[in-house]
């Protein structure tokens, strides 16, 4: 580093942790968030993104609303609404007062007339079956992936399983659907062909040692061409016939159709096709918590809450309160996304557009999350240059871009509008640093 170099004017993190209001935010926040933002903006100031004067104001500005956590906010331009690396659904308003509202001692195992224990999560087990009223019970667990393996070891523990060769999918990093059952204790029973499964093959494959017959929604592929495969309706005689529970992985949670998304499957619909159980997540297409949902018969959903494994897989209190209100509340900012205005988001685009001088194009977003692959939204997007992606990234607030043929797109679907005039900020500050 030369004597001229401005970096030297950094703030030293000794002299930064020793303000008095620092000091104060390392009682309220704790040691390592505090030190955490300290190195967020001298790192910031290194790489030439702020000057080293604003350093110490840009650290006090962080404290003052800090709150303990260092995961950053992202506003999502991908056009991507269920993000994975972004956590997936952003929780709605009605959600995150439920959360807070849950996060003290709250009644979710008590009854407050009798003083009694209750069972947990009353309300928003009472919320879904509002919403679906085709299931005739429910229970809420940790994740998509953990109502799948309850079901599977609750009803299939040290028999068959049984699913077509066509539906042995892997979802994500750490999801392959064949070995999660294989670690429940199941053996999977593997019928027809990659692209094609018929009755028979079921027929085939069903006797004494078969525990259920499971149907996956392939939720991040689709094949074509000469294919067959047989659906829920077709195979519910035969479940009845050899008394088998007959359970459908549908994946994303919808309690019920979108028009905007045909092939996504639904409770609702699954349930009246016959199936015993269907499972999803909380957090794609349902908008809500990380949560799984196991939805169906009376008989089916008592068995998976009193198998042992339930109590490991059980969801908590904020997840409860969050998944109620989400499901009972106003669309979250999933289904909003989804069905964004279009002209709405075209104004929006233009306007972000003109103000900082670039271009639109025409760009479509996708559902993400494995959910409707293939399915395009359409809509528009505002054209930078790829080097403002990584600005944008490391700026504030924080903004995730589309990167494609070698351009910078911001897809405003899953902006919340109230947030327009945060990223005009942040693209101004990131075009600036690329002049
Ligand atoms: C996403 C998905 C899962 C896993 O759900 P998580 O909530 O991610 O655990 C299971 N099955 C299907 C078909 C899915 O799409």
């Amino acid at each position: 580093m030369s004597l001229t170099d401005p970096r030297r004017g950094i703030p030293r993190t000794d002299a930064l942790l020793a303000l008095p209001a620092v000091l104060a935010a390392r009682t309220r926040l704790g040691d390592h968030v505090v030190r955490a933002l300290v190195r967020d903006a001298q790192d910031r100031a290194r790489r030439g993104e702020l000057s080293p004067e604003l350093v110490e104001s840009t650290v006090l500005a962080a404290i003052s609303d800090g709150c303990g956590t260092t995961l950053r906010p992202v506003l999502n331009a991908t056009g991507v609404v269920v993000h994975t690396n972004l956590g997936r659904a952003p929780l709605s308003d009605a959600a995150v007062a439920a959360l807070v509202a849950a996060s003290g001692y709250v009644d979710v195992e008590l009854d407050l007339a009798t003083g009694a224990r209750s069972k947990r999560g009353v309300a928003a087990r009472a919320a879904l079956l509002a919403a679906c009223p085709a299931a005739e019970d429910a229970l809420v667990v940790n994740n998509g992936a953990a109502a799948l393996v309850l079901a599977t070891t609750a009803l299939a523990a040290g028999r068959e399983v049984v699913v077509s060769r066509g539906e042995l999918i892997e979802i994500g990093a750490g999801f392959r659907l064949p070995d999660l059952i294989a670690s429940t204790g199941a053996t999977l029973r593997e019928v027809g062909t990659t692209n094609r499964t018929h009755l028979h093959d079921y027929a085939d494959a069903l006797g004494p040692q078969t525990g259920c017959i499971l149907k996956v929604h392939p939720s991040n592929f689709a094949i074509h061409g000469f294919t067959a495969a047989v659906d829920l309706p077709e195979l519910r005689p035969l479940a009845s016939e050899h008394g088998v529970p007959l359970v459908a992985d549908l994946g994303s949670g919808l309690l019920a159709p979108d028009p905007l998304l045909p092939g996504e499957p639904d409770a609702a619909t699954a349930l009246a096709d016959g199936a015993d159980v269907v499972t999803g997540s909380g957090d794609k297409l349902l908008g809500g918590p990380q949560a799984g949902l196991a939805l169906g018969r009376t008989e089916v959903i008592t068995r998976l809450a009193r198998h042992p494994l339930a109590r490991a897989v059980r969801a908590d209190k904020l997840t409860l309160a969050a998944l109620e209100a989400t499901v009972a509340g106003p669309a979250p900012p999933v289904t909003q996304a989804l069905h964004a205005d279009p002209d709405r988001l075209r104004a929006r685009t233009e306007r972000l557009a003109a103000a900082v001088g670039a271009g639109v194009i025409a760009h479509d977003g996708r559902v993400g999350g494995g959910g409707a692959p293939g399915v395009p939204l359409a809509g528009w997007a505002v054209r930078l240059p790829e080097a403002a992606a990584a600005r944008l990234r490391t700026g504030d607030p924080a903004v995730l871009p589309r990167l494609h043929d070698g351009a910078c797109l911001l897809d405003l679907r899953c902006v919340p509008e109230a947030d327009d005039e945060g990223l005009l900020a942040a693209v101004r500050a990131a075009l600036d640093r690329i002049d």
